[in-house]
Order: C-alpha cells, then structure tokens, then sequence
C-alpha cells in the first residue's frame, strides 16, 4: 500500500470537503431558536463563566452562544478553514474579545480540568461517537456545570430498511432517545432536557442552502468524479431525509454534571 499517495488523496478529499461546507451557513441541521432553548435549560452563568463550543464549523451556532450569554468562549474545530472563518465572523461582529477560535480535536483538548462551565457541542460529537465524547468531555467541566449536545437519534423502536442501512453505515451509534439519556446519566450527568429540533432545522437551514452551493460547487469542478461524488451522497441524505424524517432527526441533549 502505498501511503503517501493516500494521503494525498486524502488531502484532497478533505480539502473539497472543506471548501464546500464553509460555502454554506452552517455545517449541520440547527437554528437559533434552538440553541436559545437549550441555553434556557442552562442557569447561573455570568461573564466570568467559561464555555467550550467543541466541532463549532465556521460558528453558526457560536454567534448566537456569544449573543445570549455573558461568558468567554473558545469555540474548537479541526478544519482550520472553518476558524478562519469564525475568526473574521467575531472580528465583524465586534465580539473577538470574547470569542476564542482554535483548531484542534475534540478528542484532545488542550484544557485543564474543570475549567469549563458549559460544553456545548451542535452537530459534531458523532465525530468521536456520543458516549465516548461525554465521558471524555466531563472531567473538563466543573461540577454542577453543564454539556449540550445534538446527536442523530432515532424517533421509533422500528424503521424502514432503507433508512436502518444508511444510518448504520454512516454512524453505527445512532440510536433511540431513551438510550442516548440512558448513556448520558450513566456518564456522570443528570439529563436535564432533551427536545427533537424541528424539520426547518434540516430543511431551511441546512439542505436548502446547500442547493446554491452544490450548483456552484459542480461549476467549479466539471468531471471531477470526487466533487461529483460528494455531491451525489449529500442530494442523496437529503432526499432520505425527506423521506424517512418521521423516523429520524437530531435531538438536543442537555446535562448537569453532578460529582459520582
Ligand atoms: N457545529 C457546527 C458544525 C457541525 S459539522 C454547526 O452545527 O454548524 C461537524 C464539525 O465537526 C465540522 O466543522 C468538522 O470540521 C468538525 N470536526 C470533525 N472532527 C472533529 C474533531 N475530531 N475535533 C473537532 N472538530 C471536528
């Protein structure tokens, strides 16, 4: 096997990735309507309080955190792009001085123990899987603080084939919300709330802008089989959405860290 040619493909690939999801708004299904609803779950911050924004993309979600609350945060992403991004979406907004954009792995992250009042994680904790992303995240968090997650979850005990097949081969952990609290208590936290986010939230916030971009993004790459491709799989997650979204969606999950 030759590894270096991989890992140019694989440069390349992610590069694409990158240059088209920072063409659109947000990374994933969300709103600000819904993240104000989990952060009224949230009490006693100040703006001495200290709040992660982990796999934050270009900082939808981010801007509307810094808008509503008092406290600093540090928003983390791998994709140094997307801080770029964030980085120039602060400086417009004029709240730079509170919003710390870094690039990193949310499996690592460069922070002491309980330095945090809040994690907060849209959209993005399925890239180390839920479980594990809450276990490893408490120790950041102080006690009686908080984390805030969305997480695909499935609405019924049973669902179509076509459905069951992609979501288990896109991401194995989906799974039912009593089992995702079921995951969260046994983690170390009290669930504190958890709400199915609206169909606007995939739909007008996040597959439709995106069909702009896919125009555009094909413009640019004529015949390369790698746009093509990516592409394909997103009009396609689309469409199973449309079809199947009594089914499935993201749910928030809210949780209060109590000491075990
Ligand atoms: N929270 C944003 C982005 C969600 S998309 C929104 O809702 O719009 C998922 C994000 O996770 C992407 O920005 C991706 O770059 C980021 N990501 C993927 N793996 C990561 C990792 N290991 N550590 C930090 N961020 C990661």
């Amino acid at each position: 096997m030759n590894n270096d040619k991989e890992q140019t493909i694989y440069d390349f690939d992610f590069s694409l990735l990158c240059e088209y999801f920072s063409s659109i708004e947000r990374q994933g299904p969300g709103s600000e309507e819904m993240t104000k609803l989990a952060l009224s779950f949230i009490d006693g911050l100040t703006e001495d309080s200290k709040i992660a924004d982990l796999g934050c993309g270009t900082g939808g979600q981010t801007a509307t955190l810094a808008q509503n609350i008092k406290g600093r945060i540090t928003a983390l992403d791998l994709f140094p792009t997307f801080i770029d991004k964030l980085r120039n979406r602060f400086a417009n907004l004029k709240l730079s001085d509170r919003v710390n954009g870094i690039v990193g792995s949310m499996d690592e992250l460069p922070f002491s123990e309980s330095e945090f009042d809040v994690i907060w994680c849209e959209g993005a904790i399925y890239n180390i899987g839920f479980k594990h992303g809450l276990e490893y995240w408490r120790k950041f968090i102080k006690t009686g603080g908080y984390v805030a997650v969305t997480e695909a979850s499935w609405f019924t005990e049973n669902r179509p084939e076509e459905i069951d097949k992609f979501w288990n081969e896109a991401y194995s952990e989906i799974d039912t919300i009593p089992n995702k609290v079921k995951q969260m208590q046994a983690a170390g936290y009290i669930p504190v709330a958890t709400f199915i986010l609206p169909e606007e939230c995939w739909t007008d916030n996040f597959y439709t802008p995106q069909k702009g971009a896919q125009e555009i993004f094909l413009r640019n790459y004529p015949g390369n089989p790698t746009a093509e491709n990516l592409i394909k799989y997103q009009r396609h997650e689309a469409e199973l959405y449309s079809k199947y979204k009594q089914y499935y969606g993201y749910v928030f999950y809210i949780g209060k860290k109590i000491s075990i």
